[in-house]
């Protein structure tokens, strides 16, 4: 067991409340923070490379793309890079990370984000971090993929904040090849790079838990094949885990027991900080009637305090745990209309973070077919599959770590551990691990739905949950905004300054309705502004009601105090795609490289009404969304 409190307890994401403005007082440079590898440490590496000295000494070449087995990982070095330009650090990630702030113009971070300097000396072998890249494989499309890995990220060493307790995995991605980059040239385009940049940071700034972006990097000497000639970028990221769904599958593809084992034990113990921060087991029939049961979650104590039972063992409750995590960032993506767009195994987190930014988006007008992945012909990535996507990948991993959920009490018996599943026992197996996904799929759904029903519940400024709002309210309102084409997040902001005096009347009502409009007015397939006001005009009746119901009738006060709470959980700015491509446009091609502290001030702290930047562009980026520059969609080449 580790001694740290990384996962469950050490959580630090942000909360959709916009006002995490805690300081930053760390005066600790990057060259003096603690530095870990406990994912070197505790797994096995490339047996071509078993050791930093033998990848370092080997040349480049010989770290191109093959195939790896037995391990999770190859020791890797960044490829340098000639005059890098450092276009942003953001302030929220140091401070989570542990940096002084003053670090955003450091040499030494100049360096280490470019690719240019590593903590790991050939003169002493035996200490500091090296480099390595993750072995993993994964399921694209719903098609068996094979092999992948980080064919683009290097991991430079973990990082714990002495302030929090949270250990982080620090990467870059886009510092070159490694032998998991396939027919890929390791590099990233700044494109690309600066969309991971900023949604990164801005999805924790909203409370959806991700991974995390320190840096951008303009490679100014590096120049990138595409559909055509780009400047490379490096973006350094970091994560509490970069382990994936894919980790699993690959091992179970080559029926790699032994490693299997070993990396849920190590995803428990050092991922999630311990079996006992896991659920406890389900109480079973058997348990139910027992009389002592625990108090607080009518579980037996017994499988609180971790004892093996039957029906579910160690691993089953890890299983649980990761289901759980998942189901908690489907909710909060639902409800905040963002699509990951390539949501294969290997962009799945195994600590439900959203992962991976390829082709994402927020949505514009509300759409549950749209789909940002311009290739997703299918529909299979689009908002309405979400969920069921990720139970899909979700049951690939039940699969995966089939045998030792299924195994149940017998998990640690030495035959079983070593040598196999026995001939009489495998269908008892089978079945338990069978009946335990099932089960699980059903804690899937409801904790996915508890998460979304209480996110849209805050959104729609309710301070209770009614059986009845599902329908008459959520469903209604979605349902509206689908035929009149509405904007999905301007809808809720612009909700957030409604007042209770202005939608007393039907008059009222339908006169505040047209705030709903994109300026050209409604434009649905045999709607008008008409019906807009009309359709809109009754949703607001009910909503009405609602808020009257929680809220008492309305003093100002209370009014206010909805409304300023309202604003709170719905973003002013979000990064749509449009906006991203405008901001991509001036860094790159206008090189109006300063924008970019402007967008990560709105970034980092979005539920403001303003930033004291520049007004136009943050009415601009803020405001209605060009008509045909709408539901854009991104090719995965980046
Ligand atoms: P993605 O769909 O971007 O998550 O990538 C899928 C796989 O392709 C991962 O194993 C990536 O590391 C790898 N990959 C994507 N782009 C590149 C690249 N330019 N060079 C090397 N590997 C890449
Ligand atoms: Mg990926």
């Amino acid at each position: 067991m580790s001694s740290h409190t990384n996962g469950a307890n050490g959580h630090t994401n942000g909360h959709a409340n916009g006002h995490q403005k805690i300081e930053n007082t760390s005066t600790t440079t990057l060259a003096d923070i603690p530095k870990s590898h406990t994912f070197t440490a505790k797994l096995p590496a490339d047996p071509q490379f078993p050791t930093p000295l033998d990848s370092h000494r080997a040349p480049r070449q010989k770290l191109g793309p093959r195939m790896v087995r037995s391990a999770l990982f190859t020791y890797v070095r960044p490829e340098p890079t000639e005059e890098p330009e450092l276009l942003a650090v953001s302030k929220a990630a140091l401070r989570d990370i542990g940096l002084a702030e003053s670090e955003a113009e450091s040499e030494e971070l100049r360096q280490v984000v470019a690719g240019n300097k590593i903590y790991w000396d050939e003169g002493k072998p035996e200490e500091g971090v090296y480099p390595w890249a993750q072995c993993y494989g994964g399921f694209q499309f719903g098609s068996w993929a094979g092999q992948l890995g980080d064919g683009r990220a290097m991991s430079l060493f973990e990082t714990t904040n002495p302030d929090t307790g949270v250990r982080y995995e620090i990467q870059l991605k886009g510092a070159g090849k490694t032998p998991y980059s396939r027919f890929a040239d390791g590099k990233a385009v700044l494109r690309s790079s600066i969309r991971e940049f900023v949604v990164s940071e801005y999805l924790n700034a909203i409370g959806i838990p991700t991974t995390r972006a320190l840096s951008l990097t303009l490679c100014p000497k590096s120049e990138v094949v595409r559909e055509r000639l780009e400047p490379g970028a490096i973006v350094c990221r970091f994560a509490q885990s970069w382990v994936r769904f894919g980790t699993f599958d690959l091992l179970r593809s080559r029926g790699d027991r032994d490693l299997t084992r070993k990396l849920a034990t190590y995803v428990a113990e050092e991922v999630y900080g311990g079996w006992e921060n896991l659920p406890a087991a389900l109480p079973s029939v058997e348990d139910k009637k027992d009389a002592h049961l625990h108090p607080a979650r009518n579980v037996p104590k017994d499988a609180i305090q971790g004892k093996e039972g039957a029906e579910e063992n160690r691993f089953t409750r890890l299983y649980r745990e990761i289901t759980r995590r998942t189901a908690l960032l489907v909710g909060k993506l639902q409800a905040y209309g963002f699509m990951n767009g390539v949501l294969n195994t290997d962009n799945t987190s195994i600590l439900g973070l959203s992962l991976d930014y390829g082709p994402f988006a927020f949505m514009d007008n509300f759409d549950p077919a749209y789909t940002p992945n311009h290739d997703d012909h299918m529909l299979r990535y689009s908002y309405r599959s979400q969920p069921s996507v990720f139970w899909w990948n979700l049951v690939r991993l039940g699969e995966a770590l089939g045998e030792l959920i299924g195994a149940g009490d017998k998990v640690d018996d030495e035959i079983f551990a070593t040598k196999g599943v026995e001939e009489e026992f495998a269908p008892v197996l089978i079945k338990r691990a069978e009946t335990i996904i099932d089960q699980v799929s059903d804690e899937y759904k409801a904790v996915f739905l508890s998460e979304y029903r209480r996110l849209m519940t805050a959104r729609l400024g309710l301070k209770t949950q009614k059986e009845s709002d599902f329908e008459k309210l959520f469903s209604e309102l979605l349902d509206t905004m689908e035929a009149l084409e509405l904007d999905f997040n301007h809808f809720f902001r612009r909700l957030s300054s409604v007042k209770m005096s202005d939608v007393e009347t039907k008059e009222g009502r339908e006169q505040t309705a047209e705030r709903f409009f994109h300026h050209g007015g409604v434009t649905g397939l045999n709607e008008t502004n008409e019906s807009g006001r009309e359709k809109i005009g009754a949703w607001l009746d009910q909503w009405r009601q609602r808020i009257t119901e929680d809220w008492g009738t309305s003093s100002g006060d209370a009014d206010s105090q909805r409304r300023e709470s309202m604003r709170m959980v719905n973003p002013n700015f979000v990064p749509r795609g449009w906006l991203l491509d405008d901001i991509i446009d001036r860094v790159q091609n206008k090189k109006e490289r300063d924008i970019l502290k402007g967008v990560m001030e709105m970034t980092s702290h979005p539920f403001e009404d303003g930033w004291g930047w520049n007004e136009d562009v943050e009415e601009k980026y803020c405001g209605d969304v060009p008509r045909f520059r709408r539901a854009i969609q991104c090719s995965c080449s980046s």
